[in-house]
């Protein structure tokens, strides 16, 4: 229970707590107070003196035997975190390839060079060089976009979500005609934060829903436009499927229908993926081809899923309409910066050739590694480990790894994971350790590893992993059981 002592308590141990001033004297603190301003040290020792007076309320033997040392070093600690860098690289040994909460497409060698190169310099971001005059900053990506899409025009903002907002903004404006004709099978929510509903409702577009959710025919479009229809939207299910008796209208029908009644029909692909020859995994994946060759007006997607780019939203399409993107008041609120133009114009230049495409881009290059080179470096893992008097259970073990990202959602593909199980600490103990092991002391040198728990143990994928990582993993996992 906890028992607060009497106020003005004689006790020896209450007059034993150090002030803050004393406390800050000890010479590990005085250490730190000569690198952090002298209010967050010392609010950290507060912090610690509270805790160590709530303690003592409740076990007065114990908490009076804390010397003033142990406080000193726990202050250090609580400062330690406070300063230790939160965002860091991570071994990924999720199986997801386009991981959402870890930063989805890891940049291809190419693009991080370009920008590391344009972060640290300045860029030729506003500037014609040939010309010495001002510039468009976006033109050369735009146009490497419209070689590659086949679209008229192009325009980059800074997530799929903004280019939706700017489309809405652009095609529906603030007068009549308002309404977006959409499938009831497609209002999509893409992780918490973005339900295609509320993206609408914060735009004037009024949201015309047709069909049900599983079935939506052509007569559902045709029979809800009316003078008050701006647009047919056609939405990409990127992270469900409708499986069973279900029906949904083409972009090639919609498109049709569209140009009939001069309505024009947005396409918002989701994923990203340039051409569906790129990779016959994701064959079925909609193309940003496809679309501008069946006529979609405005296509939109984003930079950081199949693309394998930096976080950014592409729009291509007509001309008439992508003109008024760039001059919308909004496009100031929404444009990349000179980090993500290098690295996007970086990772186009690769897609020009799809051979170096599809060596150079972590996604496609984890999508496509074999099965059994998997297996080798499996074995090569488990040869390390085998030995480590910690762990139980060592195992190489089919598993599926997924594109992840709201790509290809119900097609697993297969791949293979090393199982770990320890001796003396639970599987849920030893994923935590993985994660916090290196991170604790901030040694830079080692990757967390991000994981799953599953069957009693943890499973490293390796489709996720990099090659070159598979030794500091080994180095990892041999550090923290
Ligand atoms: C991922 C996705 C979005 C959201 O894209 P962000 O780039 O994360 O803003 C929107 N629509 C579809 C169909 C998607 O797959």
């Amino acid at each position: 229970m906890h028992q607060n002592p009497e106020p003005g308590s004689d006790s020896i141990a209450y007059r034993a707590i150090p002030s803050v001033h004393k406390l800050l004297e000890s010479p590990v603190l005085v250490e730190w107070s000569s690198r952090l301003p002298h209010e967050w040290v010392a609010n950290a020792a507060r912090k610690v003196l509270d805790g160590h007076r709530l303690r003592l309320a409740d076990d007065p033997k114990v908490a009076a035997q804390t010397t003033m040392d142990e406080l000193s070093r726990d202050v250090a600690k609580t400062l330690q975190i406070q300063t230790a860098r939160k965002l860091r690289a991570v071994i990924n040994a999720t199986g997801i390839i386009l991981h959402t909460g870890l930063g989805r497409a890891p940049l291809a060698k190419s693009a991080t060079e370009a920008l590391v190169e344009a972060a640290g310099n300045y860029a030729s971001v506003e500037i014609d060089l040939k010309t010495g005059q001002r510039g468009q900053r976006v033109e050369v990506v735009e146009d490497l976009v419209c070689q590659l899409t086949g679209a008229e025009a192009a325009a980059v903002v800074n997530n799929n979500a903004a280019a939706m907002l700017i489309v809405f903004a652009v095609v529906v404006g603030h007068h009549r005609p308002r309404k977006v004709v959409v499938s009831r099978g497609e209002l999509i929510e893409i992780g918490g934060s973005y339900r295609l509903p509320q993206v609408m409702e914060s735009s004037s577009a009024v949201l015309d829903e047709v069909g049900t959710t599983n079935r939506t025919h052509l007569l559902d479009y045709e029979q809800a436009i009316t003078y008050d229809t701006a647009a047919l939207l056609s939405v990409h299910t990127s992270n469900y499927r409708v499986q069973g008796f279900c029906k949904s209208v083409s972009i090639q029908e919609l498109v049709e229908l569209g140009k009939r009644h001069a309505v024009p029909v947005i396409h918002d692909i989701g994923s990203g993926l340039i051409s569906s020859e790129l990779c016959s995994v994701l064959a079925e994946e909609p193309s940003a081809q496809e679309s501008i060759q069946a006529g979609a007006d405005l296509v939109l997607f984003s930079g950081d899923k199949l693309l394998g780019g930096p976080q950014s939203g592409i729009i291509v399409g007509r001309r008439h309409w992508i003109n008024q993107i760039r001059h919308h008041p909004l496009m100031r609120a929404v444009r990349v910066d000179k980090l993500t133009l290098a690295a996007l114009e970086a990772t186009l230049r690769l897609h020009h050739d799809p051979v170096r495409a599809s060596n150079e881009l972590p996604v496609l290059t984890m999508v496509q590694m074999s099965v059994e080179r998997l297996q080798e470096r499996a074995r090569c893992i488990v040869d390390r480990l085998g030995s480590i008097d910690g762990l139980a259970d060592v195992a190489i073990r089919s598993s599926m790894a997924y594109l992840g990202g709201g790509s290809l959602p119900a097609e697993a593909i297969e791949s293979v994971s090393v199982c770990l199980r320890s001796r003396e600490i639970s599987e849920a103990e030893l994923a935590r350790r993985l994660r916090v092991g290196s991170a604790e002391n901030d040694s830079m040198r080692q990757f967390p590893i991000i994981c799953h728990v599953q069957n009693g143990a943890v499973w490293l994928d390796l489709r996720t992993v990099f090659p070159d990582q598979d030794e500091m993993l080994v180095a990892t996992v041999v550090a923290v059981v």
